[in-house]
């Protein structure tokens, strides 16, 4: 690549086990005096226990950002005159305070607590009447973030390990998107080396090393996801997720091998860089890397959903995703056929070992 233009966000990012006792610090530094918190209901004890003061707590936040939710805690936001937003929590907690500062223009700290990576994005999303939409706003985007390894310590295994996988997909579509940068592919590499040793850690033995090493990996896949533009990965998701109900990480954990194969042959340089990333040195025989294998590999080694039938997609249904998924215009480095979506989804259906579609 000898021609892009890069342009780092403006977030300050605090990391290091223990670093969320240090929020008043990091509010007192942004003179936010009447900061309002925002966690999901299953979350709300916890995200009570961070030692700051409040105006008010919104524990109400749930996946995909329903607009109704969003409008109520704006609404809620302006008549406790918060100053400030602090989201604990997952992707659904970032996303709610993101919605919300979008609609007031509050800023926000965020203090995650799962591998979403949202916080590091200028991106929102909300929905309604079942369709999500999307966009950026530099309002958004936090103004501090604060890592904590420790909070993780309660994420259950497998949304660990899914959120883990979900991470990945950003870092490894930055790998070949259009507006990526040198220094976008160093952090993609980075992050799945990190994602790729620590996962299976923390399936089997989860320690202080393993998370921190987890942790580290989603912050730096936030800023390829924050960086750049998402290609057929993302399209597939948001089309099995949203016309057919799939659960959203779990699908994320399926197709990403199958979306790196198919375009591996126009993205060499990204299916290697994978590869390597996690661990294949010199490559298989005679030197061919296989990134995908080594994604479907490490997705088998974390216990994550095996095949798009075991999501509960009907065979039936192949088709029309297909259909849906080759629609509008996005970037990809592989052209988009009819046949090579077919076959892409054919093989994540049956859950067998990624090929060239
Ligand atoms: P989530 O925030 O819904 O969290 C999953 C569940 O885990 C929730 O019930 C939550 O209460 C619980 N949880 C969170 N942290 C925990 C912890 N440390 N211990 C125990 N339980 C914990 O899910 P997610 O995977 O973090 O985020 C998914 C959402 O984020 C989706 O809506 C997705 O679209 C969105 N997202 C947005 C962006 C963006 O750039 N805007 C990026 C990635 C994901």
């Amino acid at each position: 690549m000898t021609s892009f233009v890069h342009e780092p966000l403006p977030v300050r990012v605090v990391f290091g086990p223990g670093s969320a006792v240090g929020l008043q610090a990091e509010l007192d530094r942004l003179d936010l005096r009447r900061p309002v918190l925002i966690s999901t209901p299953g979350q709300a004890a916890a995200a009570r226990s961070l030692a700051a003061a409040f105006a008010g707590h919104l524990p109400t936040a749930v996946m995909h950002v329903p607009a109704a939710v969003a409008g109520d805690a704006a609404g809620a936001v302006r008549d406790l005159a918060a100053d400030g937003l602090v989201a604990y929590g997952g992707g659904s907690a970032t996303g709610l305070a993101e919605a919300v500062a979008r609609d007031t223009g509050l800023p926000i700290v965020a203090v995650p607590t799962t591998y979403a990576g949202s916080e590091m994005t200028p991106i929102w999303g909300v929905t309604d009447g079942g369709v999500k939409r999307t966009g950026r706003d530099p309002r958004v985007l936090p103004r501090t973030v604060l890592y904590d390894p420790d909070l993780t310590a309660a994420l259950p295994a497998q949304v660990a390990a899914a959120s883990g996988l979900n991470a990945l997909a950003h870092a490894v579509e930055a790998l070949y998107a259009p507006d990526r940068s040198p220094v976008v592919t160093l952090l993609a590499e980075a992050a799945i080396g990190a994602l790729g040793r620590a996962l299976p850690r923390l399936v089997t033995a989860p320690d202080a090393a393993s998370r921190t090493e987890a942790l580290y990996g989603a912050w730096l896949c936030g800023t390829c996801l924050g960086s750049t533009t998402m290609g057929l990965h993302h399209k597939l998701c948001h089309v099995l997720g949203g016309t057919f109900g799939l659960p959203h990480a779990g699908v994320h954990a399926v197709i990403l091998p199958y979306a790196l194969a198919y375009n591996a042959t126009h993205a060499p340089g990204a299916d290697a860089a994978v590869a390597r990333a996690l661990g294949q040195e010199g490559g298989q025989e005679g030197g061919h890397h296989d990134g995908a294998a080594a994604l479907h590999h490490l997705a088998r080694a974390v216990g994550a959903p095996r095949s798009l039938a075991d999501l509960g997609l009907r065979a039936e249904d192949l088709d029309e995703a297909a259909t849906l998924a080759g629609r509008d215009a996005y970037p990809n480095p592989r052209p988009i056929t009819a046949a090579g979506l077919r076959e892409l989804l054919r093989q994540a259906y049956e859950g067998r070992p990624p090929g060239r579609p």
